[in-house]
């Protein structure tokens, strides 16, 4: 299913990603902050647990979370968003997965993987900023099931409808979202008018 996340901050900031003359700094922090808006929203279903805390005055009834957190960046896009969300989940444990497409048939390729050992007991959240043709996402998910996931959230920030489309296809179960849905892809996958090489931008490596 489809979240299409909307906050005014938001969609500031995504304004400022998309931005041609947007520098890498400022890039990279603006979507580490983005990444951070939306685990606000993301995390808005996770399970809670009852427990009693002693406070410097007395005992207190409360709630801490009841489910672990797993983060997978898809690299190398995926790792801009990895402080964002475990600044404010501390606990969560991080696992990553390389992908890349080969640029004459677009499919994607898995070229490495290492992930913690809680996978089937977490909420896994797999990160990429670019939601595009979806097959390197919808690849890193079947990678995470394959190694025991159950509960997948997909953390874009733009998406393209095929995108989207594909990943609803291959797999129902997952929940998307997305800070903006774009228009359309062109012949070499990128999202229009999205905000160009997500890994490039983030890593000044053009
Ligand atoms: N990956 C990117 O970095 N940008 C796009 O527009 C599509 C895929």
């Amino acid at each position: 299913m489809l979240n299409l996340l909307k906050h005014p901050l938001l969609t500031h900031k995504l304004t400022i990603l998309r931005r041609r003359e947007t520098s890498t700094k400022v890039f990279r922090e603006t979507l580490d902050e983005i990444a951070g808006l939306m685990a606000y929203e993301i995390t808005r279903d996770l399970p809670v647990k009852n427990i009693t805390i002693e406070t410097p005055l007395g005992s207190c009834d409360t709630q801490e979370l009841a489910m672990d957190v797993v983060l997978v960046p898809v690299l190398r896009a995926g790792l801009g968003m990895v402080d964002g969300i475990s600044n404010l989940i501390s606990s969560a444990r991080i696992g990553h997965i390389g992908m890349y497409r080969d640029h004459e048939t677009l499919k994607p390729m898995t070229y490495y993987s290492k992930f913690p050992d809680n996978l089937p007991s977490a909420v896994v959240m797999v990160l990429d900023p670019m939601l595009a043709t979806g097959g390197s996402s919808s690849d890193a998910i079947q990678v995470l099931k394959d190694n025991g996931a159950k509960t997948i959230k997909l953390v874009c920030v733009v998406g393209a409808p095929e995108g989207v489309n594909r990943i609803m296809r291959d797999h129902p179960d997952v929940q998307i979202y997305l800070a903006g849905i774009d228009e359309k892809l062109n012949e070499n996958g990128y999202i229009v008018p999205g905000l160009g090489d997500a890994g490039d931008r983030l890593f000044g490596t053009k």
